[in-house]
């Protein structure tokens, strides 16, 4: 099975992304991920999508086509993928397409998980990810600095750096025009979940509208 997971910044995507790829058993294709990897290693393409990045601004699609080229191998086809954080824009879904075919599969589904403006600026101006397991955490979780340690693994808390309000703000604008087309693209195949209540419905919304 193959998914798409469609959502603004901050609509818990991410956190969303590891409950599925547990529940389906499916790799996850973050480019998110991909490329802050990239950034901290320093690679050729990690510095040409560093400016990017660390503005909120969308990365070109063609360093996009070959970060994924880099890291997508053709056995991780045969388990099965859900994609999170692509395809960004309408060239990047068509690409996707073609990658699709050209592997004799198709996307089984796309999913959006929909969050109003007010809460997607109040969670990611308050999001947490764990440097060691990627786990995310919010506001909640992190009251004082003395308790900004993962529950799961003990790893250090820290802060995306482009977790700030200018950047988000821009990560938003960017969102708007150039990713939500695509689920005019998609039509009728795009299933929507109601992303604003807790983590736990959401998982449930998302598995009943995946089913199995
Ligand atoms: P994310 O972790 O998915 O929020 O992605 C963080 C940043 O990586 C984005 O704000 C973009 O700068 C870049 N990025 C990730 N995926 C893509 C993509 N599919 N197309 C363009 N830029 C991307």
């Amino acid at each position: 099975m193959n998914i798409i997971l469609l959502g603004a910044p901050g609509a818990g995507k991410g956190t969303q992304a590891a409950f599925l790829t547990e529940h389906y058993t499916l790799t996850l294709v973050g480019t998110g991920d991909m490329f802050r990897k990239a950034i901290s290693e320093g690679t050729d393409l990690g510095k040409k999508a560093d400016a990017y990045v660390q503005s909120g601004q969308l990365v070109p699609d063609a360093l996009v086509f070959d970060i994924i080229q880099e890291n997508l191998k053709i056995d991780d086809w045969h388990r099965g993928l859900l994609f999170d954080g692509f395809p960004r824009t309408i060239e990047q879904a068509k690409e996707l397409e073609k990658i699709v075919s050209a592997q004799k599969t198709v996307i089984d589904n796309v999913v959006f998980v929909s969050v109003n403006d007010e809460v997607l600026i109040d969670r990611l101006v308050n999001r947490w990810t764990c440097a060691k397991c990627k786990k995310i955490y919010g506001k909640q979780a992190v009251s004082t600095d003395a308790q900004a340690v993962c529950a799961a693994c003990g790893g250090t808390l820290t802060k995306r750096a482009d977790d700030n309000p200018e950047t988000v703000k821009k990560r938003l604008v960017e969102y708007k025009q150039k990713t939500e087309p695509i689920l005019d693209y998609f039509g009728s195949k795009v299933l929507r979940v109601d992303g604003s209540l807790t983590i736990e419905e959401v998982t449930k919304g998302l598995i009943a509208a995946i089913g199995n």
